[in-house]
Parts: structure tokens; C-alpha cells; sequence
């Protein structure tokens, strides 16, 4: 299995090596050209500045193919940006901001504040055993509101409420956190296993 990394800014190269780390049979990829989409079975979008890998995938036209990939039911992964970049809905948006979407959820941009732009905190990972995952949030966007087909794996309490912070619909995966730079590699495990399960057993 062939598994692309959107390599258009952001900590692509972080993922790349979570990947790598796994020692299964895929192959970790970066992605910059619509020709190299078609080629691959999956995809990650990393952590980075939503608006500015939305702009380059605009520019570098790369962004409908994407997009279209990605409603055929492409396996994804989004970490952090990559999360608002599935978003069908993004509150705090910057002006004119615009989403892969797929995954049937509302978003919040930069919605931990200012006090606590980047923390560590374990996260409950409902499918993932051996204990917490640990979570880096950089800036991070929480999830607001969810449709009926979006499973949350994991949420956060902030002033007594619960945030999600995982989801799932389907073949989407999405974390308000980043995996790729916490040394842990049981998210990409389980987005490899669980979520790209039916390409693995193709194979
Ligand atoms: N705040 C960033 C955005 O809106 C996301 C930050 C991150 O990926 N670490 O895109």
C-alpha cells in the first residue's frame, strides 16, 4: 500500500517518519502533483497552517482532485491542520478559508486560546490500547459540532466541557493533535490498520 503525505508545508517530513517507523507493508510518499494523487491508495494531510496548504493546493492545482479523491472514499488521515482541511464547517476562519471537507463536523481554529497555544496532554484513544496517548497540541483546533455518521475517539475537558478531539467517519480520520512529533506511532498504526484495513487486505 501506497500511503501519500501532502508535502505542500507543514510537518510532512514528521509524518513520513511515523510511517516509516511502523514497519509495515506500505510505502510513505510526498505529495506535491495531481499525477502523484493518482498514485497513491491513501493519503495524510499534516499539521501545518490550514489556509496556506489550502492556498498552495489551490495554486498548484491540486486542490479538486483532492477534494474528489477524497469524497471516492481515499483512506485520510488529518492531524491539526489537516483536521480543519476535512472540516466540512470551519468556525474562526480566515477570510475566505476553504476545506477538503468530508468529514460532517464544524471545527474551531486556534480554539484552546491564547493562554495555552501548545500543551501536552494523554489522551483516551477509544481503539487504541496499552495506555494514553500522549497529545502535542500546537495551536489547535477542537471540534464543535458533529454529524450523526462522525465517531468521536478522543476528547479533551476544557472549563467543565468536553471537546473532541479525535473523530471518525469512516474513511476520515482526523486528531486536534499531533502524533507525527510525540514519538508515540499508534495513531498512524491505527489509521494504517483500522482505517486503511480493506486496502491492506487487497494487498
Ligand atoms: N492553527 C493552525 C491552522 O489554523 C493549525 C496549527 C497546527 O497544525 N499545528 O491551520
Amino acid at each position: 500500500m501506497k500511503i501519500g503525505v501532502l508535502a505542500l508545508q507543514g510537518d510532512f517530513r514528521e509524518h513520513i517518519a511515523a510511517l516509516d517507523s511502523l514497519d509495515l507493508d506500505i510505502e510513505a510518499t510526498e505529495i506535491r502533483r495531481a499525477s502523484e494523487i493518482a498514485e497513491v491508495d491513501a493519503l495524510v494531510l499534516p499539521g501545518g497552517e490550514s489556509t496556506t496548504i489550502a492556498k498552495l493546493a489551490r495554486s498548484f492545482d491540486l486542490f479538486d482532485v483532492l477534494q474528489k479523491r477524497i469524497s471516492a472514499g481515499m483512506p485520510v488521515y488529518g492531524s491539526c491542520a489537516g483536521m480543519i482541511l476535512l472540516a466540512d464547517r470551519v468556525v474562526d476562519a480566515a477570510r475566505g478559508q476553504e476545506t477538503f471537507g468530508g468529514i460532517d463536523m464544524t471545527v474551531r481554529r486556534n480554539a484552546f486560546g491564547r493562554q495555552i497555544d501548545s500543551f501536552e496532554m494523554d489522551i483516551d484513544f477509544e481503539g487504541i490500547n496499552g495506555g494514553a496517548v500522549k497529545g502535542v497540541f500546537i495551536r489547535a483546533p477542537w471540534v464543535e459540532e458533529i454529524g450523526q455518521n462522525v465517531e468521536v475517539l478522543a476528547t479533551v475537558t476544557q472549563d467543565e466541557l468536553l471537546h473532541p478531539v479525535a473523530v471518525r467517519q469512516g474513511h476520515l480520520l482526523a486528531t486536534s493533535f499531533h502524533p507525527e512529533i510525540s514519538g508515540d506511532n499508534r495513531v498512524h498504526r491505527y489509521f494504517v490498520q483500522q482505517v486503511c484495513q480493506n486496502l491492506l487486505v487487497g494487498k
